[in-house]
């Protein structure tokens, strides 16, 4: 059987869920079997010497070592691409690998990265870490500041990071703006779309260049599989593709064929995840212990006109702030006793999770201001009013505390 390669423009002749169900597969070439199998390869031989040396002038477009990938990846890389609307796809081993290999395909020493200032917290360490050592400069931006944005950009800014919303705080940024603003400037903009996933925000219409999605979280989808992914543009693909396989932080096959077959039922479980999701934010903006619901499908959330225009739904991932301070002990009472909303990093699989988070410890753009502690939460596939009386219970420990 031979490969089936990927690339090639996506065809967008149908909806998003035909999409999900459609992309990557071609059971034909696997005796008709619905899904792509799972291929466990390091080695791949050639038969002939003049056969290596084909292969090896074009090692992207062919299976030739297990770590640029087997059959069983490129069908995930070739799902995503059409999917998120893309060139093509780069698997990575999680979603960081995926935002790590990006920011060093195209910066170098002496370079500046304008970062946004609610990025995912590893995102930061990575810019104040490794980054940093390596003679990169990062400057956080305000996420709202949109066309602003071209205040920051320097002739040596090599790069804009936005992450819309942003992670805690789900500030919605206007990329199209900053994207015009940065393009001018001669940056590229790299997006962590992880949030929306390509179902509700398509990033290459709004002047994106590469793309990053953890994986991990709403296409993997149930909780038990680490990897990421990288679309860029047809400019910007082998740049990305080559620092990629340098670094050789690759997703296994079993982890590529889990992503895949999550793909296949994401349109559904997304719709569940918004609607459940604007249930319970709806409900905990009517609670006297709540102050804010940082929702971007609430009116008062910043940005929140922004994802109106730009984005075609919610997910389930929201964060509230509590009106007034608690003692760690207080919240401690409170989410300890939680019965189906779990404690746990990560999010988008089918289960609830709830976790307490401060972001003054890091935001340095525009500090962090809120009359008490904030409270993360994922809406998963329970029945919804179970998940009301799971947090008006703990409303009520925290009460007692
Ligand atoms: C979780 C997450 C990542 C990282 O994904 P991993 O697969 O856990 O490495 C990146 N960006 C965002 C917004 C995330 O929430």
């Amino acid at each position: 059987m031979a490969p089936k390669r990927p690339g090639g423009p996506p065809p967008r002749r149908h909806g998003k869920a035909t999409r999900a169900t459609e992309a990557g597969r071609d059971p034909f070439a696997n005796f008709g079997i619905v899904n792509p199998p799972v291929y466990h390869a390091s080695t791949v031989l050639f038969p002939t010497v003049a056969e290596m040396e084909r292969i090896s002038r074009a090692p992207f477009d062919h299976v030739y070592y297990g770590r640029q990938g087997t059959p069983t990846t490129f069908a995930f890389e070739k799902a995503v691409a059409e999917l998120e609307g893309g060139h093509r796809a780069v698997a990575t081993g999680s979603g960081l690998a995926a935002i790590a290999a990006t920011l060093m395909a195209f910066l170098r020493a002496g370079d500046h990265l304008l970062m946004v200032d609610s990025a995912y917290s590893p995102t930061r360490k990575l810019c104040d870490g490794l980054l940093l050592g390596f003679g990169v400069e990062t400057t956080y931006y305000d996420p709202l500041m949109g066309a602003k944005i071209a205040t920051l950009i320097r002739p040596d800014t090599r790069v804009v990071f936005c992450e819309s919303p942003g992670s805690l705080t789900f500030e919605v940024q206007d990329i199209p703006a900053i994207a015009r603003m940065a393009h001018a400037g001669g940056a590229v903009v790299v997006l962590d779309n992880s949030w929306a996933t390509p179902l509700l925000f398509e990033p290459f219409a709004h002047g994106v260049d590469v793309v990053i999605e953890a994986g991990t979280k709403y296409l993997v989808g149930h909780s038990d599989a680490m990897i990421g992914a990288i679309i860029t543009t047809e400019e910007h693909y082998r740049r990305v593709k080559t620092t990629a396989a340098i670094l050789g932080a690759v997703p296994g096959p079993d982890d590529c064929y889990l992503a895949l077959r999550g793909i296949r039922t994401l349109p559904v479980r997304l719709a569940r995840h918004q609607e459940t999701g604007l249930i319970l934010a709806r409900w905990l903006k009517r609670r006297r212990e709540v102050a804010r619901v940082l929702h971007p499908a609430f009116a008062d959330c910043p940005g929140h006109r922004i994802w109106k225009r730009d984005f075609s739904g919610a997910s389930g991932l929201f964060s509230i702030v509590l009106a007034k301070p608690y003692t760690k002990d207080a919240l401690a009472r409170m989410l300890d006793g939680m019965e189906l909303f779990k404690m746990g990093y990560s999010w988008g699989g089918y289960e609830s999770l709830i976790l307490p988070a401060d972001p003054s410890h890091f935001r340095t753009a525009v500090p962090w201001e809120a009359p008490g502690p904030l409270i993360r939460l994922h809406a998963g596939l329970e029945d919804p009013d179970d998940l009301i009386a799971d947090l008006e219970a703990g409303f009520r420990r925290l009460a007692r505390a």
